[in-house]
């Protein structure tokens, strides 16, 4: 028999709670619903989830303590839905662990193509499945080789600095999933590295040059406006 895969739903809104019990049980997943923290929490430990998807505004407490209280033991997989209008709330739930958001209202393709990436990103811990066993990563024309430390696009060198190339680097390894200012920084540059996200944005400015057919209309590299960068993932552009 399939093993299912369970996904968490933690959320007080019965319509919301409805259409993706729809969408996840017509393809293939084992919805499970939480509509308060508290249970939540009792359901975590006892159904052991594959997957949660966790609204931040609960009745009796605030979803990020669902995040925090998970990352303590556990490396589960959790997307964050969220209103258009919370930025910050995005980025914190972000910096605190959570994998992914998505962004009400959203339609069925959407919700399953980021299960789909979180799921396999915790499988295959942090490298994707664009990843190649000789240390390479490609999506479309875009190729990073992690052993010459180069990015290849249409197969030419797109003659990064050494900036650039770590930025393309740490997006690739994290492909299909947000990577926030905050994190990319931390990553780069060290805990020292500062709140100013210029220079961040002066070398994706010059990266887009470098490998974007229109850097204005990015295909490889996108902006998740107030958040951060995400890289496209490999099987979303071929
Ligand atoms: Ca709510």
């Amino acid at each position: 028999m399939e093993i299912k895969e369970k996904i968490l739903m933690i959320e007080d809104e019965k319509g919301i709670c409805n259409f993706i019990t729809t969408v996840l049980s017509s393809h293939g997943y084992e919805p499970l619903t939480a509509y308060t923290g508290e249970e939540a929490m009792r359901m975590i430990s006892s159904h052991c989830p594959d997957l949660i998807l966790l609204d931040l505004g609960l009745p009796d407490m605030d979803g990020s303590k669902i995040i925090s209280y998970v990352r303590k033991w556990s490396q589960l997989p959790i997307i964050v839905v969220s209103a258009r209008t919370h930025e910050t709330e995005k980025v914190s739930a972000l910096d605190l662990g959570a994998d992914d958001y998505i962004t009400k209202p959203f339609g069925a393709d959407e919700l399953l193509a980021r299960i789909r990436t979180a799921i396999r990103h915790t499988r295959t811990s942090a490298y994707t499945s664009s990843m190649m066993p000789n240390g390479r990563f490609q999506a479309g024309a875009l190729v990073i080789d992690y052993d010459k430390y180069r990015v290849y696009i249409n197969g030419s060198d797109a003659g990064l600095t050494q900036n650039e190339f770590k930025l393309v680097a740490l997006l690739g390894k994290n492909a299909g999933r947000v990577l926030t200012y905050d994190t990319i920084m931390r990553e780069l540059w060290g805990p020292n590295a500062g709140e100013d996200n210029q220079i961040l944005r002066v070398n994706m400015a010059n990266i887009r040059r470098k490998i974007e057919k229109n850097p204005a209309t990015p295909q490889y590299i996108f902006t998740e406006i107030g958040v951060g960068y995400r890289m496209v993932s490999g099987d979303e552009l071929s």
